[in-house]
């Protein structure tokens, strides 16, 4: 089993920027208030949307674009370190008008109308994604 433990330090609210990209905010968002780990959960509305499904037996992501507007039910996802830098691995569920949700990996291309984020800093060791050689994902080193 990989666990290590961790002690809660700052928490944040905040209030998403109107026509940033999500995942780009969420980086930002950490590399501007030094947060090396730590999670976070996003609410909100987007005008049109990006997530990713990941094909396990080709190692590679789909991309699944929405050029309408969505609900986010649900954006959860973490911050941790790659290449030195804040990272941010989130997942999303959009609502359309119908109440159909979608779901998936966020994706660069998610066009923020309106959100709130609730972030919580993690204190410990340094967790860093490296790549992994059985799933060609970018994982946490232990
Ligand atoms: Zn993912």
């Amino acid at each position: 089993m990989m666990v290590k433990e961790y002690k809660p330090g700052r928490r944040f609210m905040a209030r998403l920027d109107h026509d940033a990209d999500l995942l780009r905010y969420l980086e930002e968002f950490a590399a501007k208030n030094k947060i090396e780990m730590g999670y976070f959960e996003v609410i909100g509305a987007v005008k049109s949307g990006a997530i990713g499904f990941y094909e396990q037996t080709t190692w590679s992501y789909k991309t699944i674009r929405y050029d309408h507007h969505l609900e986010i039910g649900s954006c959860i996802g973490n911050f941790s370190i790659r290449d030195g830098k804040p990272a941010v691995h989130a997942h999303v569920t959009f609502g359309d008008d119908s109440g159909k949700a979608f779901t998936g990996h966020l994706m660069e291309g998610t066009k923020i109308f309106a959100g709130e984020m609730v972030a919580v800093e993690l204190l410990g060791d340094r967790l860093e994604r490296v790549p992994d050689d059985v799933t060609k994902l970018s994982l946490w080193r232990f």
